[in-house]
């Protein structure tokens, strides 16, 4: 039994001595594997961190992507410009005598229509016509005919009116004298006119005082003679008035132009006549009041001769 008892305590001494053994070396590599593991978060730790404000730092790298772009842009040599307005565009013909480009326009459209001594419209009479309350102290634009209104093409019979209205409103008093007359209406008053002056062109001094049937802008019924109150005949000093003024600074707001000035007798060929004012649309009555033009020349810019 003693025996037994001393293999059982060598027995218990080996078992002791395999765990110290264990125990020592656990011990002694436990550190290591601590550092491995340090050394993985450490390694994840950045990744999980740069991960986490990716979607951020892809919106800023949009930016700096886009910089060199617009940096490029101006970097870019310009191509030397070279002139290429064509002398016989509008353009090129308003570069010729010093005048800015006009307006990109139809000239074929309605509101161009040329009419003068040189371009008859023949026995011509508007579709519809609008008739205006001669004061404007009616804002109504009537259709059906009204001899105590003044008519014109119905297409401008609104421009005509906001005109009026403007002048009214700049405490002016205005008066429509005379809009749209009918080729048999404009022979009546050529004739008349003639008579009363002893000659028998319509001219005096070289000049229109009154135009033959067919060429009378009356007749495209796109124009209106307007002045401050009613005159039984006009001449420049006679119809002189704050109105008038008012109308020949302001016509381009509303499409109209100032068509007969005093200084381009001869190139429209009609004495000068402050009260006469043609709707061509504010786009080209703009260029032309701003250049000091007339109709005539306004055309020739298109190649309207
Ligand atoms: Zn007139």
């Amino acid at each position: 039994m003693k025996g037994n008892f001393v293999v059982r305590l060598l027995m218990a001494l080996l078992v002791l001595a395999v765990f110290g053994a264990y125990s020592y070396f656990r011990a002694a590599y436990t550190p290591y594997s601590f550092e491995l593991e340090d050394a993985q978060r450490a390694a994840q730790a950045p990744l999980a961190i740069a991960a986490a404000p990716a979607p951020e730092s892809a919106a800023p790298a949009v930016q700096p992507a886009a910089v060199p772009e617009t940096q490029e842009a101006p970097a870019t040599p310009e191509p030397t410009p070279v002139p290429t307005v064509d002398p016989d565009s509008p353009a090129g013909r308003a570069a010729a005598l010093g005048l800015p480009a006009p307006p990109d326009i139809d000239v074929t459209s309605w509101e161009y229509t040329l009419v003068n001594g040189d371009h008859s419209i023949g026995q011509y009479a508007p579709e519809q016509l609008g008739y205006l309350n001669q004061t404007a102290e009616a804002d109504d634009i009537q259709t059906s005919y009204n001899p105590n209104r003044c008519p014109v093409d119905y297409r401008i019979a609104q421009a005509l009116l906001d005109f009026a209205l403007g002048c009214r409103e700049a405490g002016l008093p205005v008066y429509l004298s005379s809009g749209y007359r009918s080729y048999s209406d404009q022979a009546a008053n050529f004739r008349r006119i003639c008579d009363n002056n002893g000659i028998s062109d319509g001219k005096i001094g070289g000049y229109y005082v009154t135009m033959p049937a067919g060429c009378s802008e009356h007749q495209l019924a796109l124009c209106c003679d307007i002045t401050d109150k009613y005159y039984a005949t006009k001449r420049d000093d006679k119809v002189a008035s704050p109105t008038i003024d008012w109308l020949q600074e302001h016509c381009a707001e509303y499409g109209f132009i100032h068509r007969f000035p005093d200084g381009k007798q001869d190139i429209t060929g009609v004495m000068n006549e402050s009260w006469h004012f043609r709707y061509v649309g504010v786009e080209a009555a703009t260029y032309i009041m701003e250049n000091h033009l007339v109709l005539e020349e306004f055309l020739a810019l298109y190649g309207v001769e």
